[in-house]
């Protein structure tokens, strides 16, 4: 009988943890080695991980990414046989799986598939934590002591492998266990605002980068649509972190320096075919749509008054709208 975990109501074996089982680790879609991919682990892992490591973050500054997570059976099996060969009679023999004895020939270890605590959803390697043995390592030797509160182990990973990455998730060490997430101080109304406003930032890019009358780069050749991402990705942050009771000030900010790195950020010729075509009126539909659906869901949230607020998200994208025109002009 194979080895089996139970939670939330469901059992599973290893490398089989159910996709309704596993949650995302922060920060989104920002891990592995390459720095752009997505991290699961089971929820009650992932909930504990977020709140470490904005721990971490708030009492040393130190922000922490992985790049080992959970992991499937048939990627245990294509991990270990990338460091592990089966070993000839005359050989040392690290590990035996389904009865053969395997010669290790890589640099780190790899548990047999099936046993692995990243196949059980509880197991990260955490990136720049020291190499194999080294767990002196100054970022690690400062982060860990905050991880171990919220149920991190290492006893694992200073056994045999001696892996000063590999920790692992102990929920009955967890001290904070069932805490919210530092970040998720949001009401559900603010939620709503944030999730409208996010809507409308898909809308106004849909057809700022999909127009097909809108070159996707300068004459320069730099893509123009770094600075839109760059500015987006300002707005996402503001709208996170500025979560205040002026938040809406914020909010009416960013949109501010959004529009005027768009208008800055593109060349002479683009804003006269943006304003001849029909992408400009579908970008400002969108645009005040999204806003007007956000303004709403605000003056809902804080009791504020949306017409005053409407008012002026309204007038600010007027005023970008002229700064186009008036680029347009002296292009033309
Ligand atoms: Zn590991």
């Amino acid at each position: 009988m194979a080895a089996t975990k139970t939670f939330g109501g469901k059992t599973y074996t290893n490398g089989q943890c159910p996709p309704g089982l596993l949650a995302e680790l922060m920060p989104y879609g920002k891990h592995g080695n390459s720095g752009d991919q997505r991290a699961f682990l089971r929820k009650d892992a992932a909930e504990s991980w977020n709140r470490a490591i904005a721990d971490v973050e708030r009492r040393t500054g130190i922000k922490l990414r992985v790049r080992g997570w959970n992991r499937t059976y048939d990627e245990q099996v294509e991990f270990f046989l990338a460091r592990h060969r089966v070993a000839k009679a005359s050989e040392t023999a690290c590990c035996v799986w389904q009865g053969r004895r395997y010669h290790f020939t890589g640099t780190a270890h790899a548990a047999p598939p099936g046993i692995s605590n990243h196949g059980w959803a509880l197991a990260v390697d955490v990136i720049d934590f020291g190499g194999v043995g080294d767990f002196d390592n100054p970022r690690r030797k400062k982060a860990f002591p905050i991880l171990a509160e919220h149920g991190w182990t290492e006893t694992e990973g200073r056994g045999r492998i001696q892996e000063p990455w590999h920790l692992v998730y102990d929920p009955t060490k967890d001290k904070h266990k069932g805490e919210k997430p530092e970040e998720d101080d949001m009401t559900p109304a603010q939620d709503a605002a944030l999730k409208e406003i996010l809507d409308f930032k898909r809308a106004a890019e849909k057809v700022l980068l999909n127009g097909n009358k809108v070159p996707r780069t300068g004459k320069d050749g730099v893509p123009w649509t770094a600075n839109l991402m760059a500015a987006i990705a300002r707005l996402d942050s503001t709208l996170v972190k500025g979560v205040t009771p002026d938040w809406p000030a914020k909010l009416m900010a960013a949109i501010a320096r959004l529009d005027s790195t768009l208008v800055k950020g593109v060349t002479p010729d683009w804003p006269a075919k943006l304003m001849a075509s029909q992408a400009k009126t579908e970008r400002d539909a969108a645009k005040i749509n999204g806003l007007e659906a956000a303004v709403a869901a605000l003056a809902q949230s804080k009791g504020l008054d949306g017409e005053a607020i409407k008012k002026a998200v309204l007038d600010k994208i007027d005023e970008a709208l002229d700064g186009l025109t008036v680029t347009l002009t002296n292009a033309g």
